[in-house]
């Protein structure tokens, strides 16, 4: 597995596999050939149905002004990954074409340029393993992540916590309507201002998670700057349970940080073993990863032990199992928003009932995350990332 910072990163949404990652492909070859006299861009499966939503071609554009750049949407061809991208490079002697892959989180891979993947860091790649070497060595988990990310592994966590809030507030003072044709309202700070209209302790928590939630997510399909957690579209569950848990209790920062520090683990261990592109295996490996994570890290806060923890983020994995990816029109805002709302309010839960029956369950996150791969290898394309069905095909826009 590789380092953490692979998976938290700091960008702009509203996709992390649609826009982010093409927006890093694209500044790579921008840099790579600053002779270029044109792009061509052929965009297959996934990107081809929902490219435009998710604004694909407007980041790659951008990054590639102002040398001319042009588009095909190939719906027909298959790739072996859906979210993969031909660029056809205009040389003033040469052209040639070079094949790139989104592969989730904002991660890419390109082709035929000599370029090697970031350093494999974790030398182990399932939790079971991990906890045979945490009981051989004494170590506790996050000693085990500690010794593996080195001293850079705080001031890294630091930063991404601090944008995590920064989103947060940006997200709950701003009103208006989201870019794109289903015009769809902010609804972020109307959830805030609610949240002192009712006192009961379950209504004001509930409502407060689901603004902080909205926040991230609102910003997120306006553009705005979120951090992958794991991906953009999911940015919002773990935020917004950690902003609240750290509010309501005074937890001390560094706690905060190392709470990113254990989710980060499960989220790195679902990146491995399975997907976090909804692309490859539906909205379970994105929400239902984020709120894997977000469950881990809330029971970590809460001081629950290593056993508590794992069976929080495997019931918040397992209770999402079978979630398809059916944005309406491609635009992470429906369902995405208020998805990431639940998962938050979800983690808390799946933490509350691992504190009590942690010990009698059957099913281990590892089992949870095999599973969690084959569903989604399963799933029909339509619920893909394609926008060819569920809340995609049945909601019309007027
Ligand atoms: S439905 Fe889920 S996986 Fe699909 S774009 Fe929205 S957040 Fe991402």
């Amino acid at each position: 597995m590789k380092s953490l910072k692979e998976l938290y990163r700091i960008g702009h949404g509203p996709s992390s596999s649609h826009a982010m990652g093409p927006g890093i492909a694209a500044q790579y070859f921008k840099t790579r050939y600053p002779h270029a006299l044109a792009f061509h861009i052929t965009l297959y499966a996934s990107f081809a149905y929902t490219g435009k939503g998710h604004l694909t071609d407007t980041i790659i554009q951008k990054t590639l002004a102002p040398t001319p750049t042009t588009f095909t949407f190939d719906k027909q061809t298959k790739t072996r990954h859906p979210n993969t991208f031909d660029i056809l490079v205009q040389l003033p002697d040469e052209a040639f074409t070079r094949r790139v892959e989104s592969i989730g989180g904002g991660a890419i891979k390109i082709y035929d340029e000599g370029l090697s993947d970031p350093v494999t860091m974790y030398p182990h790649t399932s939790f079971k393993a991990i906890e045979a070497y945490c009981d051989a060595h004494h170590l506790t988990l996050l000693q085990y992540i500690e010794q593996i990310e080195g001293p850079s592994l705080y001031p890294f966590l630091k930063t991404i916590w601090d944008q995590m809030q920064k989103t947060i507030l940006k997200g709950i003072q701003t009103v208006g309507v989201l870019p794109g044709r289903l015009q769809v309202p902010r609804k972020a700070k109307t959830l805030y201002d609610a949240v002192m209209m009712d006192n009961t302790p379950e209504v004001h928590q509930n409502r407060l998670i689901a603004a902080y939630a909205f926040a991230v997510n609102e910003e997120n399909a306006a553009g705005g700057v979120v951090v992958t957690a794991p991906t953009c579209g999911a940015a919002g569950t773990m935020p917004a349970l950690l902003k609240y848990v750290a509010d309501r209790d005074d937890v001390p920062e560094q706690i905060m940080l190392e709470a990113l520090a254990i989710g980060g683990l499960f989220g790195n261990l679902i990146k491995h073993n399975a997907s976090i592109s909804g692309a490859e295996a539906g909205c379970q490996a994105e929400v239902g990863s984020a709120c894997s994570m977000a469950a881990a890290a809330y029971a970590y806060v809460m001081k629950m032990n290593r056993k508590q923890i794992e069976y929080a983020a495997e019931v918040a994995m397992e209770h999402h199992l079978g979630l398809t990816c059916d944005p309406i029109e491609g635009y992470v805002q429906i369902p995405c928003i208020e998805r990431n709302a639940m998962a938050a309010l979800r983690a808390m839960d799946a933490a509350q009932l691992a504190s009590v029956i942690a010990d009698s369950r059957k099913i281990s996150f590892d089992v949870v995350v095999e599973t969690m791969y084959q569903t989604g290898k399963d799933l029909h394309r339509k619920y893909r990332e394609t926008s060819k069905g569920g809340l995609a095909i049945k909601y019309r826009v007027s």
